[in-house]
């Protein structure tokens, strides 16, 4: 789950991990009230969506005034923001973050993840903050520092402080900045993050080390025992179709592809979209019904698959474990009457009671095409799909 920069910033402050004091904003009012309790001379109104690279489409904006707060504030807030994460269509800007304008002396970049190789926390520190770190990460590898965190001893003091100095933070700052990267793995592994991202750390002019930005993204496995930070979902940010879906229990990813997939179990559901692919297709969805869907689980299912205008097909691939294939063969047969099927389905059962199941299919007016194994069924739909 990602959360926003203003929430980021919250946690971070928890860790004792320094901020430039900021106040949300839900409207141009709000924004303009949150600048004059904020005080100062200089603000900035920063757009609030789970995307970087406001700064350069134009949702970061430094204000001069409250007047500049107040006519920036009404130009971003409702506008469609478009920056390299969002996509063409950008994404709605519904909150703000009104914020001090800081005194930026140097822009560096710090950012905890979990490297899987070493099963460790790495921090990449570079002095190139600021920037795209992939093209720092692609153009010049040697520009970012790597320290990897063993889970059992912590940040070492030592090589915190070195690699602060090494990235350019001044001698008198140094100690700061290794209590910042100690503060930030801190909060990394505080609120199970599987990546927390500053970029900019800055240096101020008088030698502080502050997060200027914070991106998020928390693992969802660990969302049940992260209450505060569940608090900070905005369903605004996230795909209609993937809320609809889990409200019905269904695990559903939409992806780019034209073939829609309702497959039981997670690794099933990920080898269905790697045949689909092996024989030339492209899938239009990740879905997981789980272990023991019903009929109107498989129902609601179909109807999210088909919302997607790009699906011209679909393949169900059920391994009757739990669930008993004569149970999902009525239930896709019922689903397929109900929401009145107009592309093309295949359906590959095995395991508990295949044979009722395959009769069900055979027995119904249902327009489908069966399949017996994988091969067979990614063959048929990829090759109905491109009829
Ligand atoms: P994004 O990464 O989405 O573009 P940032 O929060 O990193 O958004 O802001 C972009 C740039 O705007 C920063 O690199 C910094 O130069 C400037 N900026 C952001 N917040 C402030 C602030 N509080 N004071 C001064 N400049 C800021
Ligand atoms: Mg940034």
């Amino acid at each position: 789950m990602n959360v926003h920069e203003y929430q980021g910033k919250e946690i971070l402050r928890k860790y004792g991990v320094t901020t430039p004091r900021g106040i949300a904003a839900f409207s141009v009012d709000e924004a303009v009230s949150a600048a004059e309790e904020l005080g100062g001379k200089v603000w900035v109104v920063k757009a609030q969506i789970h995307a970087g690279g406001r700064g350069k489409g134009g949702g970061v904006k430094v204000a001069k005034s409250i007047d500049e707060v107040r006519e920036f504030a009404d130009a971003i807030l409702g506008m469609q923001l478009v920056t390299h994460q969002t996509g063409p269509e950008g994404k709605e800007v519904k909150r703000l973050y009104i914020e001090e304008g800081a005194d930026i002396a140097d822009e560096l970049y710090i950012g905890a993840l979990v490297d899987r190789e070493t099963q460790k926390v790495v921090l990449m520190c570079s002095s190139e903050g600021g920037m795209d770190i992939e093209t720092v990460a692609e153009e010049t590898p040697e520009k970012i520092l790597k320290i990897y965190i063993d889970p059992t001893d912590g940040l070492n003091r030592r090589e915190a402080e070195e690699v602060c100095a090494k990235i350019g933070i001044p001698d008198e700052a140094v100690a700061q900045g290794a209590d910042f990267l100690e503060g930030l793995y801190q909060a990394f592994v505080g609120s199970d993050a599987s990546l927390a991202e500053i970029n900019p750390l800055i240096v101020t002019g008088d030698k502080q080390v502050i997060a200027l930005d914070a991106k998020f993204n928390i693992d969802s496995n660990a969302l049940f025992r992260q209450k505060e930070i569940l608090e900070y979902r905005d369903l605004d940010e996230e795909d209609p179709d993937e809320i609809e879906a889990s409200k019905w229990g269904l695990s559903y990813i939409s992806l780019d592809g034209d073939i829609g997939c309702l497959v039981n179990g997670a690794g099933l559901a990920m080898a269905t979209m790697d045949i689909i692919k092996l024989y030339g297709g492209e899938p239009a969805n990740f879905l997981d019904v789980g272990g023991g869907a019903n009929k109107e689980q498989v129902t609601e299912a179909f109807k999210i698959m088909l919302k997607n205008p790009n699906v011209k097909g679909i393949l169900v691939n059920i391994f009757g474990g739990i669930m008993q294939c004569d149970v999902i063969a009525a239930g896709v047969v019922a689903a397929a009457q109900e929401v009145g099927l107009s592309v093309p389905l295949v359906v590959r059962l095995e395991g508990t009671n295949v044979e009722r199941g395959r009769q069900i299919l055979d027995d119904s007016d249902v327009k489908l095409q069966t399949a017996t194994t994988m091969a067979d069924a990614a063959e048929k739909i990829v090759a109905a799909v491109k009829a």
